[in-house]
């Protein structure tokens, strides 16, 4: 059993507790929380042992009668491998207390590339954190754009790949997020900093990326270009290529999912927890071919599609899966491919 810590219970967070429990090879330790609010309440009564950032921060658990297990430094003691999910530039801050302990860690997406020897993603270079002590898994964005290059870009090579991305203002419960009512260029700057992001994962690929953030807490999506290498026969080509992606959904028209309103809908509607959507949801009939330029329309939904890679990660960095394995086990345990 790999013991893992959680480091900040907020949306990755505690999906990513969640998730960690569900895999038959590790348990959950316990979770580092900051303050005694709701989301605390809710992972007691779901059974995870409390751990306060520190003795003063404990007080204020203690006062509202919320049992805690202790500090998080002594959560990282007892723990095999820490998650770090932490806002953006607080998880380069506890990399020390990790090696203070001599604890492997994983970081997310907000967090320089620099934290970590390698930015990961499960498809793309899952090896690559096999001898490493801290991986960042990327964010969500850079995941669902790295789960859209791998296959493409090993079976027809890639010249380019150009993607706009239409960013969500926030998350649920991020009440001090926007634009409420406006549409806005971000950066205006072109290119945006996701395709030096995309980069970390793909050094070698040739990627412009340009951002907008508009007023929904839906998800993002993405409007890919990729000029391939090699020209495919026809669309069908890549439509079954992409199908047979375990974290690539294709949508078919059909299925009259005609905005991520519907697929977030659907994911509810399926009993997917917090109607989470693991996987790239690429609608089926966006698939068009003109010569060697590719183009596509991919949602991503962006509370969730890192929560596998943090998984699988795991396993990375404890090598004893592969990443195949891996991927299995964590889309067998969470559910992933409706
Ligand atoms: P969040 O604000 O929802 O959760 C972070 C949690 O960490 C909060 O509960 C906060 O109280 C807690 N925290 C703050 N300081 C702490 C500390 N010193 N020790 C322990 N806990 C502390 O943030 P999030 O959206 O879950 O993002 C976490 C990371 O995941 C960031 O790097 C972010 O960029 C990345 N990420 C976020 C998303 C997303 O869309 N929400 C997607 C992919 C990656």
């Amino acid at each position: 059993m790999i013991r893992v810590g959680i480091n900040g219970y907020g949306t990755i967070g505690k999906r990513v507790a969640d998730a960690v429990r569900a895999q038959p090879d590790m348990e959950v330790c316990g979770v580092g929380k900051v303050r005694p609010d709701y989301v605390a309440v809710n992972a007691a009564e779901a059974g995870y042992p409390l751990y306060a950032i520190d003795g003063e921060y404990a007080a204020q658990f203690h006062e509202a009668a919320i049992e805690v297990a202790g500090t998080v430094d002594e959560l990282v003691a007892e723990s095999d491998v820490m998650i770090d999910a932490t806002p953006a530039g607080i998880g380069a801050e506890n990399r020390p207390l990790y090696e203070r302990h001599d604890t492997p860690a994983l970081f997310q997406g907000g967090e320089d590339a620099t934290v970590a020897e390698v930015s990961f993603n499960s498809r793309a270079n899952f090896e690559e954190a096999a001898d490493a002590d801290y991986a960042r898994v990327v964010s969500c964005n850079t995941t669902g754009l790295s789960r859209l290059v791998a296959p493409l870009s090993e079976t027809c090579g890639i010249e380019k790949v150009r993607a706009t991305l239409v960013r969500r203002g926030g998350d649920p419960d991020q009440t001090s997020r926007g634009p409420i009512n406006d549409v806005l260029p971000d950066p205006v700057t072109i290119p945006s900093h996701h395709g030096p992001d995309v980069q970390t994962v793909f050094p070698e690929l040739s990627v412009e990326t340009i951002g907008l953030t508009v007023p929904t807490t839906m998800m993002h999506v993405h409007a890919v270009n990729v000029t391939l290498e090699s020209e495919p026969d026809d669309e069908a080509e890549i439509r079954d290529l992409l199908a047979a992606e375990d974290r690539i959904l294709l949508i078919p028209g059909y299925a009259n999912m005609d905005g991520t309103g519907a697929l977030k809908d659907m994911a509810l509607d399926a009993g997917r927890p917090r109607g989470d959507i693991w996987e790239n949801a690429v609608w089926e009939e966006s698939v068009t071919l003109s010569g060697r330029d590719l183009y596509c329309l991919q949602a991503i939904h962006q509370e969730s599609d890192v929560v596998p890679e943090n998984v699988d990660a795991v396993r990375a960095l404890t090598g004893h899966l592969s990443g195949a394995e891996s991927r299995a086990l964590t889309n067998e345990t969470l559910g992933i491919g409706f």
